[in-house]
């Protein structure tokens, strides 16, 4: 490997998607670290975030290395979020990488290999770079429509054109990609990166009525205000080390990253890795930014994963380790031993402990309010106040799962408003724990042992 890949990791798109904490966007915190009652998506749970806001504040100040924070308390009392809104509070360019203690036995790969993947999804490295910028106002685009009708956005020819300068730009398909997404129109005033084809609007320059369609052929020109069409320009590209990792293994190609196939990385690899961007911080061309890696049901390691994580936390490059348990004292996965939470004694003296409570109605029914809206459903008064009923006979991640479920049985019945009959219909075609358990009781002797 004699240089380190970097082009590939420019196309690195990241995808948000409506996930089971989109809602959460920080901790909720005042600027001296009281939680707010309902803030940033974070309902309740006020000492357990109080105190996560501690940790963030000793992360950002440097004094928390070699450190872990364990969250416990029953499932469903927000320890994932938690985790994830000390992650978001960090800055959002901050990774988090999760993993469940119950995936490192049934991954293709061995346990001390996928947590160390797990550890450098959680270290990103911002890397600045030089690059070409074209800055001006938009007057013509020019688009060669592709052999495949509909295809255009991807496998076009784009040719940018200035008025003052006659130059013409061929940025490629990647370009039109972005141009598609922009939106970008004439009297746009635009910066483009020629290296990633990344189109940044810097504003308006004069109205002009046409819109950009990125599916037909058509032209505008570029002109530039000043006439100066191109600048050196920093830009600062944030990625993790295990996507460098991936890009540079010469097994697997930088289309894993996506499927997740990524296989085992060999040693050699991550230390060429290592040592380069060890130049690059000495150069000043890359600055580490830890993550939060967050490993769920901790009791499931046994006592070599345990070991790899008290070495692991010892290098500097080391994201903020949360871990969560819902377990009491059991036994040590891998020894006789028994202790709390399964976790060995000199792990457990690492730990910063935080635990998390049951939530009262009123918050279930909060936060049941915040996943309507992250989801777009309107719900009826009446619905909700079943619903957070449901959530506190059951669970409140049942109730959060039934709101999916019941604008669709609403969608189908060609309504608007999610109401109580949407609610009861799903509730009694998907079962939660209790009655699940209580179903199973009843049958039992026609299940297999
Ligand atoms: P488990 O022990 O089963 O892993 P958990 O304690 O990690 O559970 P979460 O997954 O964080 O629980 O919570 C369940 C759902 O409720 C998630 O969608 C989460 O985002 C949401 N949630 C939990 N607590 C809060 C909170 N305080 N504010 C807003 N949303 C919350």
């Amino acid at each position: 490997m004699a240089e380190i890949k970097l082009s590939e990791m420019r196309d690195l798109t990241r995808i948000e998607r409506i996930g089971a904490h989109s809602h959460i966007r920080g901790l909720g915190l005042d600027s001296v670290l009281e939680p707010r009652v309902s803030s940033e998506g974070m309902v309740g749970q006020t000492s357990a975030r109080k105190a996560a806001g501690v940790i963030v504040k000793m992360v950002q100040e440097g004094k928390i290395a070699g450190r872990a924070v364990l969250l416990a308390g029953q499932p469903g009392t927000g320890k994932t979020a938690i985790a994830m809104g000390m992650a978001k509070s960090l800055g959002q360019e901050t990774p988090f990488a999760m993993l469940a203690g119950s995936e490192l036995f049934s991954l293709e790969m061995s346990k001390t290999e996928a947590l160390m993947q797990a550890f450098r999804k959680a270290i990103g490295v911002r890397i600045k770079e030089e690059t070409e910028v074209i800055e001006g106002e938009v007057v013509e685009i020019q688009i060669d429509r592709p052999a495949v009708a509909g295809a255009a956005s991807k496998t076009g020819k784009l040719t940018l054109k200035t008025t003052e300068m006659e130059t013409v730009y061929d940025l490629g398909g990647k370009m039109i990609e972005a141009l598609g997404k922009e939106k970008v129109q004439s009297g746009d005033v635009i910066a483009i990166d020629k290296a990633s084809g990344k189109i940044t609007k810097l504003g308006r320059s004069f109205s002009r009525s046409r819109d950009y369609d990125a599916m037909g052929p058509q032209t505008k020109f570029v002109q530039c205000p000043d006439g100066e069409l191109q600048k050196r320009k920093e830009v600062v590209h944030c990625v993790t080390l295990h996507e460098i990792d991936v890009i540079n293994s010469r097994t697997q190609g930088f289309l894993a990253l996506f499927t997740g196939d990524t296989g085992e990385i060999r040693a050699e690899v991550r230390e060429q890795i290592d040592t380069k961007v060890a130049e690059w911080r000495e150069e000043g061309k890359a600055e580490i930014v830890p993550g939060v890696l967050f490993i769920d049901e901790v009791h499931m390691l046994d006592i070599e994963c345990f070991s790899f994580l008290n070495r692991a936390l010892e290098n500097d490059m080391a994201p903020i380790l949360v871990v969560a348990t819902n377990r009491g004292i059991t036994t040590i996965r891998g020894t006789n031993y028994k202790s709390p939470h399964g976790i060995p004694i000199d792990f457990l003296d690492r730990l910063l402990i935080i635990s998390t409570q049951p939530y009262t109605e009123e918050e279930i029914r909060k936060i049941l309010d915040i996943r309507c809206q992250e989801e777009d459903v309107e719900m009826s008064e009446d619905a909700k106040v079943l619903l957070t009923k449901i959530g506190t006979d059951t669970s409140l991640r049942y109730a959060i799962n039934l709101i999916t479920s019941a604008s669709l049985a609403c969608q189908k019945r060609k309504g608007k408003i999610v109401e109580m009959e949407d609610i009861s219909r799903v509730y009694q075609l998907f079962y939660d724990v209790k009655r699940s358990t209580q179903y199973l009781m009843e049958y039992q002797s026609q299940y297999m042992f």
